[in-house]
């Protein structure tokens, strides 16, 4: 349990979404913060989120709204593709935010870089913990150790900091069938074939979505059924094989894909408790919802908000407080997540062309009603009024 006194000291492990912000709120709270990224340096680009809900009103209360908005991607549509690239069925963008209230589209990359360009901490990239005690004692991979009143895990849905105090990932990681990919790229030529629409081909347990991004960027999505979690030794030959069958811009995306790309099972993370002493974990590294649910950025910016209020209101039971508020939400949208895999990775081809009817009669009032129970999971009431 961390004291309350001045100057306390937080390490913060991951410099993702969940640890940028929980160091943007520690430090205005009076923390003294470091951050370790594993990472060898700040990891741009990535790929699209649909930003909304609560992590919306925490960026609003961060003063990041304006710059967010100038990286919004100026997407119009959803369109749903066949395998020569025509029209199936869209909604337009202005349906879209009438079903998904203030979303910005934007890069993963981008909405860190707000949040990290906002703060005075400093990033340590390229290093990691290798051992982390409850009373807040961390050893370093180069052999130093030092004692924190507080370690944040922030680490991700693979979080080193919980298999280190909580013990292996496997009783705690749900996976969902899956297996994704994401990247972005320049190229002009397959931008402007592409354009400012989500535009996506989907066939029985496959999907690939692109869009163009700006400056002849544009960004991909993969999204496939697989038995088993584990991953395959080289991800763009996985994707090759799973795709290479498929026409559209399949193709030529797939003599793209980069070696970075982001290549990972889809599961989600769903443990009985956060914290363990001196250490709680925020973000995908204790309640990752997927990207089925798509609120996994918003949630790690609530979940840090949250964190940082209860810890300022009393050290005394500010863990359970934080879990207490967040848990019943992130279980609600994991639920959600569960059942919109059958809308983004439809099992059977009627299933699409019933996705896709939807999507062309979200003009209508009533089933933009429909489409917006399908999206947005209700987590209201999270955070308190402002
Ligand atoms: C394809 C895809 C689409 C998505 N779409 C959406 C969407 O539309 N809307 C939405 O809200 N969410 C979406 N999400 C989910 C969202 O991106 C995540 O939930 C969110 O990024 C979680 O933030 P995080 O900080 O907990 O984890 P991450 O963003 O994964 O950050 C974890 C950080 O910790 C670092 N790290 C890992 N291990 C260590 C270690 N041992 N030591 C130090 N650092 C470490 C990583 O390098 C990384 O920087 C999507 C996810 C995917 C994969």
């Amino acid at each position: 349990m961390p004291k309350s006194n001045a100057q306390q000291r937080a390490l913060i492990v991951g410099a993702g979404i969940a640890g940028l912000t929980s160091a943007w709120w520690l430090e205005r709270a009076g923390w003294d913060v470091s951050v370790v990224e594993k990472a060898p340096s700040f990891r741009a680009g990535g790929y699209m989120i649909d930003f909304f809900g609560p992590g919306h009103e925490v960026a609003r209360r961060m003063g990041l709204l304006p710059a967010l908005e100038a990286r919004r991607a100026p997407i119009s549509s959803v369109t749903s593709v066949d395998s020569s690239g025509r029209r199936r069925a869209e909604i337009s963008a202005a349906a879209y935010e009438a079903v998904a209230d203030g979303v910005i589209s934007l890069l993963r990359g981008d909405l860190a870089s707000v949040i990290r360009d906002d703060l005075r901490a400093s990033i340590s990239y390229g290093t990691t913990v290798s051992a982390v005690f409850d009373d807040g004692r961390v050893t370093f991979p180069d052999g130093s150790s030092d004692e924190f009143d507080l370690v944040v895990g922030a680490d991700g849905v693979h979080s080193r900091v919980r298999e280190l105090v909580f013990g292996p990932s496997p009783s705690f990681v749900r996976y969902l069938g899956h297996h994704t990919a994401a990247f972005s790229v320049r190229d002009a030529e397959l931008s402007a074939r592409i354009g400012h629409r989500y535009q996506m081909l989907t066939v029985p347990h496959r999907m690939i979505g692109c869009y163009a991004v700006r400056d002849g960027a544009m960004a991909a999505l993969m999204l496939y059924r697989s038995a088993s979690p584990e991953l395959p030794a080289d991800p763009a030959a996985a994707l090759r094989e799973r795709f290479g069958d498929l026409g559209w811009v399949a193709p030529a995306l797939l003599s793209v894909v980069p070696k970075d790309v982001y290549y990972d099972e889809v599961s989600q993370v769903d443990m009985p408790v956060w914290h363990r002493g001196k250490i709680v974990l925020v973000g995908d590294a204790c309640g990752a919802v997927s990207l089925f649910a798509g609120h996994g950025a918003s949630l790690a910016m609530t979940g840090a908000c949250v964190l940082a209020e209860e810890l300022t209101a009393g050290a005394e039971g500010a863990f359970e407080r934080y879990q207490g508020r967040m848990k019943p939400a992130v279980e609600h949208t994991q639920e959600f997540g569960r059942r919109f895999i059958g809308w983004m990775a439809p099992s059977s081809a009627w299933r699409i062309t019933l996705r896709d009817m939807v999507l062309r009669l979200s003009g209508l009032p009533v089933v933009r009603k429909l489409i917006r129970g399908s999206v947005a999971p209700d987590v209201d009431g999270v955070l308190t009024p402002a």
